[in-house]
């Protein structure tokens, strides 16, 4: 058993590790070290109840702060890891300090992607990651404020949503023909497309690329490759994330849109292990390598990490899934497409509750699953089973879904 334990990174998933590990008895030191302010949070809510300003900021934390300290679990917050010496089995803090361990998980996340344009770093412009962030964009969030959301994926169509709802005039800037196209099937872009329509959202597909922000003291307008402009009072950019690895590539770890771990979450140094969005991690259920922006994933890498670190190894084989809520639209998804996949639709989508259930080879491979908890749900079993279903069964809308599920799993 190791006696110190480090964690760099003070996100979901390093949250995660520590509650695990002293849940399973470890008894050494443990210490999270995070370059933000905040104990470990959840980001998910910072785009949808937090933003609405329906969720208090305690409420958004893993465990009050004083779970830790009655964990024995220090958390040194603000605080940067700047280098890891392997030989040494050290790192090196932004204030100056060092401290030594004997296993080392990086938990260091995700950032976000960066539009690199003329005015991209005016006052108004704002990304959404952080607690920080948010603050920042609510003190915009006024009603009648003309807001451009550039880049229409679940970030991007969830803060259009709370905003249209306060009141914002908004407007979505989307290249490709589709929203949340990295995400979902076309059927379930078409439908949100309508949704933010109805709302009030201007959702301009196809979209001439947003080239410059104009402004001084605050942004003024977005102008697009044919030059056209238009006046606006803030920005959101919502055009994706990458894998956190600088750390880790710079101490010499393999890194390959992500750092690269085995099924037991161990990087390629036996003392250091690396979980959550900044993983590139394996997956037999799946047979394949990926990289997951999940909480489901940060949580269970999580735990898959302590099962490693307190010497009872699991290997991790989980069925990816996500979920979206956009106005009162729970999206919920489960799998990973591949985009060679036949597909049905069961139940109808004026009726504002259906599912998109995808197939490989007979086999049921993603459920998308709009306000369909149940839809959800069986396709977690069957994709987990890797069971056929008859899609002509699936897609009628008689058929009892729980019972077609229990057959094929019989
Ligand atoms: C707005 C938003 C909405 C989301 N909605 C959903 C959703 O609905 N459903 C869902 O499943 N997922 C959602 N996600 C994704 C989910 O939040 C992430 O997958 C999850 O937070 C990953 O956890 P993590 O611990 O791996 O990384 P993070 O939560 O990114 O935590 C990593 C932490 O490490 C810190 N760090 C990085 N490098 C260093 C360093 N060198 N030293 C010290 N600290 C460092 C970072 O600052 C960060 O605080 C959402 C994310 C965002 C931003």
């Amino acid at each position: 058993m190791p006696e110190t334990i480090v964690i760099a990174g003070a996100g979901h998933a390093a949250g995660q590790t520590a509650i695990s590990l002293r849940q399973g008895g470890f008894e050494g030191a443990l210490i999270i070290v995070g370059e933000e302010t905040y104990p470990p949070y959840q980001r998910p809510p910072l785009s949808k109840k937090y933003l609405a300003g329906e969720m208090e900021l305690e409420r958004l934390y893993l465990r009050p702060e004083k779970f830790y300290a009655g964990q024995d679990v220090e958390l040194r917050l603000s605080t940067r890891v700047d280098a890891i010496d392997r030989d040494a089995h050290r790192i090196a803090l932004s204030d100056g300090s060092e401290i030594a361990y004997d296993k080392l998980v990086l938990a260091t996340g995700s950032h976000v992607r960066r539009l690199d344009l003329p005015g991209g770093d005016l006052p108004g412009v704002n990304y959404l990651r952080s607690i920080a962030d948010v603050q920042g964009i609510q003190s915009g969030f006024q009603p009648g404020a003309r807001l451009a959301i550039i880049g229409a994926g679940y970030i991007g169509l969830e803060v259009a949503a709370v905003a249209v709802k306060a009141g914002l005039a908004v407007t979505v800037f989307e290249v490709v023909d589709r929203v949340m196209a990295r995400v979902v099937a076309p059927e379930t872009s078409e439908f949100y497309a309508r949704e933010h329509r109805a709302a009030g959202v201007d959702l301009r597909l196809s979209a001439p690329a947003i080239t410059r922000i104009e402004g001084d003291d605050a942004v003024r307008a977005v102008v697009d490759e044919n030059g056209d402009s238009m006046p606006i009072d803030m920005v959101v950019i919502g055009i994706g994330v990458l894998p956190t690895t600088d750390i880790a590539a710079a101490a010499g770890l393999a890194c390959d849109n992500g750092i690269v771990v085995d099924e037991f979450c161990q990087t390629e140094d036996p003392d250091i292990l690396a979980i959550g969005d900044c993983t590139n991690h394996p997956n037999a259920l799946l047979g394949g390598r990926l990289r997951l922006e999940s909480v489901h994933n940060a949580q269970e890498q999580a735990k898959t990490a302590a099962h490693t670190l307190l010497g009872k190894p699991v290997a991790y084989a989980q069925v990816p899934w996500f979920w979206s809520d956009q106005y009162d639209l729970k999206l919920q998804i489960t799998g990973i497409a591949k985009g060679n996949e036949s597909r049905v639709v069961r139940g109808n989508t004026a009726d504002r509750s259906f599912a998109v259930f995808y197939f490989d080879q007979g086999r049921v491979s993603v459920v998308e699953a709009i306000n369909s908890p149940r839809e959800f749900m069986v396709g977690k079993k069957l994709i987990a089973a890797g069971a056929e279903l008859d899609p002509a069964a699936v897609a009628d809308p008689e058929s009892d879904i729980k019972a077609l599920t229990a057959a094929a799993l019989a």
